[in-house]
């Protein structure tokens, strides 16, 4: 039996990271992965093909509907959905070549299978690498799968996950969206822009739980613009097919007959059959598995990170960079004793059309709490960039606190949203104020001024407003 000092259980982004991170620090490392390629959820069915699926359909929109603006005349723009859906598949294949490269480059030893914890310090693996192997420690970074509502009745094809909206074969005629988290919405762009009528069923009152609830309501505002359709507070309470098509039934709303339903209602932790209880593993209520600050569960030399877990008192959200961020803590404690994730600067993007970005905490969690604050705002209309670009729609807006003008929440609506925020992200992880932000020179004409401008705002003294 081959003997490592880590085996890790999942190449997604968390699992192949902290792989990696582990090799750099000396380790003998195995990875397991039930999948033929790596990268997980992330890389297969996830952030990547979601991400080129959304450039292509803005690339078509905006061919159909922008370009003339620019004097930019083109004729007979027309989709070639086989076209674009195996460029997404030509990028996703690329980037798994990427990881399995970097697996073998750094020496760590893949095993292709379904693994399971056969005891302390050995894991089984089954499938094409069939065997078992010993670690000193084990690493469980399983992941995540699309979460199930009762009354849905799955099918594989018209009623799907996100899984299936990634690789509709056609543009569906009409497509209801149960969900308007960031998946529900980022797969309504795609497929809205590509020709398809689009409605989405929330429970809640709002869109996007979870982000800054004014950006949510201006972003609502800009998808209804879009000629998305939703109904909120409509609680789905089944799905399934219905001759040709399918009928979506919820509560205070009328049955609703479409061609498509995409279940996005969140994801669920992947645990299945890893053998946790025989090896004392606790999860939660639902599944998720319970670590302590240094990712260890309650089994001696077992850890955990990525969507698959939850802390006893805070639950982080479900995202790559999380995982990733925990997979290199979590070894990284075991190799030399220091390790550690920020919560309070984890970045969230929404890639819709604008995008809608955020670090730290929402007015919405500042009011409840109690903590006094500031806030500055400032809109893209005032930024030069923004105007040049032809996408003045959004705004920045600073939280720093009232009484120390420590930063501790950005959140931004429009262009480039998702990569303006890791400056917002760097300030906090250095713990900036919002002073600190608007004294640091930002070149011209950028869409970053914005969020400059936007934390001179906070004191009062923007220049362009
Ligand atoms: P995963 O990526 O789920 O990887 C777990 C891996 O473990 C999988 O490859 C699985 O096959 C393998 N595995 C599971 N059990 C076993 C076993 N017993 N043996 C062997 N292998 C096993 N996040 C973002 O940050 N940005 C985005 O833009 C974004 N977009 C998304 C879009 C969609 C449509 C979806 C579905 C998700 C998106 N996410 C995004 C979320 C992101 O994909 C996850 O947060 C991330 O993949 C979690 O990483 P992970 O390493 O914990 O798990
Ligand atoms: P997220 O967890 O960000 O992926 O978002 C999932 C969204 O689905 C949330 O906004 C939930 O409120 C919503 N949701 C959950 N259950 C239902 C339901 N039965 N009907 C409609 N929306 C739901």
């Amino acid at each position: 039996m081959e003997t490592y000092d880590l085996a890790v259980i999942g190449a997604g982004p968390g699992g192949y990271a902290a792989a990696i991170r582990a090799a750099q620090l000396g380790m003998h490392v195995a990875c397991i992965e039930k999948e033929p390629e790596c990268g997980g959820t992330c890389l297969r069915v996830g952030c990547i093909p979601s991400k080129a699926l959304l450039e292509s359909s803005e690339r078509y929109i905006e061919a159909r509907t922008q370009l003339g603006g620019h004097g930019v005349e083109v004729e007979g723009v027309h989709l070639n959905l086989a076209k674009m859906l195996a460029r997404k598949d030509a990028v996703v294949q690329k980037l798994a070549g990427g990881v399995a490269l970097l697996l073998k480059r750094n020496q760590i030893k893949r095993y292709h299978g379904h693994g399971r914890i056969a005891g302390q310090g050995r894991v089984s693996v089954d499938g094409p690498d069939e065997g078992e192997l010993s670690a000193t420690h084990i690493l469980i970074a399983t992941g995540s799968e699309s979460a199930g509502l009762p009354g849905v009745e799955l099918d594989g094809g018209r009623i799907g996950t996100s899984t299936e909206a990634l690789s509709y074969p056609e543009v569906p005629e009409y497509l209801v969206i149960i969900g308007a988290g960031y998946i529900g919405l980022e797969l309504g762009s795609v497929w809205l822009r590509l020709g398809a009528k689009v409605t989405v069923l929330e429970y809640l009152p709002r869109i996007l739980p979870g982000m800054d609830s004014p950006l949510a309501e201006e972003a609502y505002k800009l998808f209804l613009k879009q000629s998305f359709m939703f109904h909120l507070g409509a609680k789905v309470t089944a799905a399934r097919r219905n001759g040709a098509g399918c009928v979506v039934e919820a509560e205070s709303a009328d049955p609703i007959h479409c061609s498509h339903v995409l279940l996005a209602v969140g994801r669920a932790p992947y645990t299945q059959g890893l053998g946790l209880e025989a090896v004392g593993v606790a999860c939660d209520k639902r599944g998720r598995i319970l670590v302590n600050s240094h990712y260890a569960t309650q089994a001696e030399g077992i850890y955990a990170i990525g969507d698959a877990i939850t802390f006893a008192d805070f639950t982080p959200p479900m995202l790559a960079h999380k995982a990733e961020e925990e997979g290199i803590a979590c070894v990284e404690r075991i190799a030399t004793g220091y390790g550690h994730v920020n919560y309070d600067a984890i970045p969230a993007v929404c890639y819709t059309h604008p995008e809608l970005a955020s670090v730290g905490k929402t007015e919405d969690a500042l009011k409840e709490s109690g903590i006094e604050y500031r806030a500055g705002t400032f809109p893209f209309l005032a930024n030069g960039r923004a105007q040049a670009l032809g996408e003045t729609q959004g705004i920045v807006k600073v939280l720093a606190d009232a009484h120390t003008d420590r930063v501790l929440g950005v959140h931004i609506l429009g262009p480039r949203a998702g990569d303006l925020i890791a400056e917002a992200a760097a300030a906090m992880a250095f713990g900036a104020s919002s002073e600190d932000i608007a004294r640091t020179c930002h070149a011209h004409p950028t869409l970053a001024e914005a969020l400059k401008e936007a934390a001179l705002a906070v004191d009062g003294r923007a220049i362009h407003i």
